[in-house]
Parts: structure tokens; sequence; C-alpha cells
């Protein structure tokens, strides 16, 4: 571990003691290069914690429990003001460079600047973070509870409820079954999708899948055409919704191909920047088959995760069941090296605080 120096909460800004990160695969695209990323960074962008202290103009109150949304929306530019806010230009300009909303890091290293990951960095124990990205959560609610919601349950729950706007009935399959793709299928079985397709690579996440609600596994078989035919059969013909959370091209055939008539791929999994998908073209229009991109779970932070964590405390929606393994932060490479492993639904690291 290293001791960076942390700038003061500026206006509009809130300083967080960090208990909580979920770990999850947009840090480790950024760690192999498959999605770019201003460095040196702190990585990390799934937290929760406390307020400690805040900038000028800022409500939150010190002592505050918070989780962190890696999004904070302006409200201002067309995308906001046509309510897409999880596709806020100005956010999305600020993210890529690697600082805060006025596009400087708050984090330095003997005077040379550290940049942040998402506005968050939440592999510390402290971070300065836009006010926006703040979002109070109820007592009762665990911090690594807290922390998963703000990115992987937020994105997989939000592709089925505002991307796709699963029904009672409809028909969905999963595939990969990793944080986010766990969170998809418990959002599925929550709106009461019938049946819920799970589909991976790895047989014990398939096993885990069936355990939180999956009506049928399909294990991936070898083609994105035979693993579809899989799935067609599995669901009686083929799915209305088809999520895909790897971002590999040929999952996504492979979710377009499991679906049938009117029937739509919702692809969430982040993709190499150069990747392309080639398909078929003749179902689109006689079919009307459908490709739905979705980013953040089409997300609104302030309305969406405290609902999100409302239904975990009623019970009906089993956050804690995603959580497969808890380490310190100095473990956080074996964090990494248990997700590029099979049996991996997400590692917390626990960054101390007091409860
Ligand atoms: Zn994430
Ligand atoms: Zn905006």
């Amino acid at each position: 571990m290293t001791e960076l120096d942390l700038a003061p909460p500026g206006p509009g800004e809130a300083r967080v003691r960090l208990h909580a990160s979920g770990v999850c695969h947009s840090d480790l695209n950024a760690i192999d290069g498959t999605a770019e990323t201003r460095c040196p960074a702190v990585l990390g962008h799934e937290g929760a914690g406390v307020v400690e202290e805040v900038g000028e103009g800022v409500s939150l109150v010190p002592g505050s429990r918070v989780m962190l949304s890696w999004l904070p929306a302006c409200g201002r530019c067309d995308e906001c003001q046509r309510g897409l806010g999880h596709l806020c230009a100005i956010a999305w300009e600020g993210m890529a460079s690697g600082g805060l909303l006025d596009g400087r890091p708050r984090l330095s290293r003997d005077g040379e600047p550290v940049h942040h990951y998402s506005f968050l960095s939440t592999f510390a124990e402290r971070a300065v973070v836009p006010a926006a990205c703040c979002i109070p959560i109820p007592d009762g609610v665990p911090f690594e509870i807290a922390a998963i919601a703000g990115c992987a349950v937020a994105t997989g729950t939000g592709a089925v409820w505002r991307t796709a706007g699963v029904r009672p009935g409809d028909r969905v399959a999963v595939i990969g079954c990793g944080g986010v793709g766990m969170s998809a299928l418990l959002g599925a079985v929550a709106a009461g999708a019938q049946p819920v397709v799970a589909v991976d690579v790895a047989h014990a996440k398939l096993a885990a899948a069936e355990e939180l609600g999956a009506t049928h596994a399909v294990a991936w078989a070898g083609s994105a055409e035979a693993t579809a035919d899989l799935v067609r059969a599995a669901s009686g013909g083929g799915v209305d919704y088809a999520i895909e959370a790897t971002g590999r091209p040929e999952a996504a055939l492979a979710a377009f191909l499991s679906t049938r008539a009117r029937g739509a791929a919702v692809l969430v999994g982040i993709p190499a920047a150069d990747a392309t998908i080639t398909l078929p073209a003749l179902p689109i229009p006689r079919l009307e088959r459908r490709i739905l991109g979705s980013i953040y779970g089409s997300s609104r932070p302030d309305r969406d995760f405290p609902a999100l964590l409302e239904l975990y405390r009623r019970g009906r929606l089993p956050l804690d069941r995603l959580v497969s393994r808890r380490l310190p932060l100095d473990a956080v490479e074996d964090a990494f090296a248990a997700m590029r492993g099979d049996d991996a639904l997400r590692v917390v690291l626990d960054l101390g605080g007091s409860a």
C-alpha cells in the first residue's frame, strides 16, 4: 500500500471515510488496458462509507452513511435535460480526465498528480468525491451491500428493469454470471421473469445462478450459435430479453440469436474499444429482433439506489448472496486473481473504519 496526499474537499465536494469497496471487472479492464485510463490512478468505483468533511455549498451532514455513484450527472446538459442523466455529457467527459468535475485530481504523491478512477478511487481508506456521487443509505444496510449496489447491482438490475423494462412472465436469459450478470439475474427473478436462463462457461457460476433463482442453466457450448440453440430450447423457443454481461462479441451474438420475435439483446458488458459485432441482418426486420445498449443500468442514482437498498432490506433482493469473498485492502491483487478465476461473484474489500 502507498500513502498519497488528498486535498480537502472543494466546493460541491465531500471527503468520505471508505468502509467497503467492491472489486469490479471495469477495474480489471483498466489494469490490463482493455479500457483506456489516465495513469497513475487509484482504481475502485464501488464504495460506501461515512462522510467526514464537506466543502462549500454541500448539504450532506458529516457522519452520514453514504454509498457512492460513479456518475455525478450535471443536470444541465442536453442528455440530462431529456432525463438521461446516466449519459450526462459533462460527467462522462470529466471521467475521462481522471480528475473530478473540474478535470483536476485531488490525489497526489510528492506533488505529482495521481488520477481518480470514475470520480471515486475506492481502493483507499479515504476519497474526495463530488457530493453528487454520495447517496445516503439507511441504517441496517451493511457497507459492503451498499458498495456493490452502486455499480454491479445498479448496472445489472437496471438493465433488466430500466433498459429492458422486463415484465412478469417475460422470458429472460443472462449471459455471463459475474457480479453484473448475477445482479441482472436477481433483478429478473424479482420482476417475475419466467423462465430465467443462466449462461456461463463456469459450472460453479451456473450452480450459483440456480441457487439464486435461475430456472435453467446452460453451459457455453463453444460457439454463439450452439449456445443460442440451447437457450432457445431451454426457454421454449427464445427469450424476450437476453442480457449480455461479458463484453465479448461472441456472447453478444449469442444473446441476439437467443431472442424470439420482437426480442432484444441487451448489451451491458463493456467490450474492447476496437471490438465489432457481426449479426445476421434478416431477422432484424423479419422478426423485429432488437439490440439495446445499457450503461449503468440506465439508472438515476438518487431515485434508484435507495430503492435497491429498500428491496434488499425487505428480502426481495438477496444482495448479500452476491458477496463471495471479503479481503483487506492490501490483498486487492488476490481479488483480481479470484475474478480471473471461475468461482468469485463479488469480492469486497474491507477498508476498515469504525462501524
Ligand atoms: Zn463497476
Ligand atoms: Zn449532464
